[in-house]
């Protein structure tokens, strides 16, 4: 039997500011669970002094289990969590932002779903969100269509916070490129996995600052044409942008063209992706 009972994944870049402050509320949050546990920094190139403070740790004594995986350059969140899931040892994978705006005292919580067995996979759902009106409302809107797409009625698809089973995270390990790591709990209920939410608080981000500028809107969009021909309703657009652009080309619009390249790019988009990750 594996004796470690839960990892924690933290993606971390230029997060000097939040690491201190951050490492001693994980470690007593976590300490407090009885459970074995090990926390693995990921340091996705970072450029300030969060790798050298992560060596520090490291030579220190600790409560919990500590460990770095340090990639070589800035390779984004999601190559970031994928990193540490495939260092991760726990039969119970945790992950949850640096920056702390989902307090690390609610991941005993989520652990406890997942270990009596309630949820494969669960997903905190940040109440009364303290991000800008645009990021609130952006996510709002992104979430109902993400309930419309698939069926999952989901409310927090995107928070950072979240634990699942070893199984789950394995699984989704393929399809861990790009910025995917916003569709984890949606992957993971496709393929069959029991996925819930539980409320948590939110609080600012008090140090640093976001690392996603406005392009993280372009590259949702983008992420989420490979796998939303799962859903029939993701079919149903591809045919109603397909069908309509074709109407249009025939009655001689040059817009139709456009339409019609679009449904092209997701299509071979679509396919290609499931040619290269879908498969097992
Ligand atoms: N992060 C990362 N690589 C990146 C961007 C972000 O490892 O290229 C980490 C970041 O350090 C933080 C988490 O991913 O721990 C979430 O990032 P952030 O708080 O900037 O995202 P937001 O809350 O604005 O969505
Ligand atoms: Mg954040």
């Amino acid at each position: 039997m594996n004796p470690l009972q839960v990892s924690v994944v933290v993606p971390m870049y230029n997060e000097e500011e939040n690491l201190p402050e951050l490492h001693t509320r994980l470690t007593r949050a976590m300490s407090k669970t009885g459970l074995p546990v090990e926390i693995v920094y990921v340091d996705d190139g970072s450029s300030d002094d969060t790798g050298e403070q992560l060596n520090t740790l490291l030579r220190q004594p600790q409560p919990v289990c500590v460990r770095v995986v340090q990639l070589p350059y800035r390779r984004g969140k999601t190559a970031a969590l994928s990193a540490g899931f495939s260092v991760a040892r726990g039969n119970i994978v945790v992950t949850t932002d640096a920056d702390m705006q989902e307090p690390p005292e609610v991941l005993p919580m989520l652990v406890a779903q997942v270990q009596s067995g309630a949820a494969h996979l669960v997903v905190a759902w940040r109440q009364q969100r303290q991000d800008s009106p645009l990021r609130v409302w952006a996510s709002r809107l992104f979430n109902a269509v993400l309930r419309w797409l698939t069926g999952v009625p989901l409310h927090d698809v995107n928070c950072g916070t979240k634990a699942m089973t070893r199984e789950v995270a394995e699984r989704l390990q393929p399809w861990m490129v790009s910025d995917m790591h916003r569709y984890l709990p949606l992957i993971a209920s496709r393929m069959g996995y029991r996925v819930t939410e539980a409320p948590v608080p939110h609080v600012c981000r008090r140090r640093g600052r976001s690392r996603f500028g406005a392009s993280r809107y372009l590259r949702a969009a983008v992420d989420l044409l490979p796998f939303s021909l799962w859903w029939w309703r993701g079919w149903l657009v591809w045919w109603s942008l397909a069908g309509s652009s074709l109407w249009l080309t025939a009655a001689g619009r040059p817009v139709g063209w456009l339409g019609l390249i679009l449904a092209g790019a997701w299509a071979g988009g679509a396919l290609l992706f499931w040619l290269k990750h879908g498969r097992r």
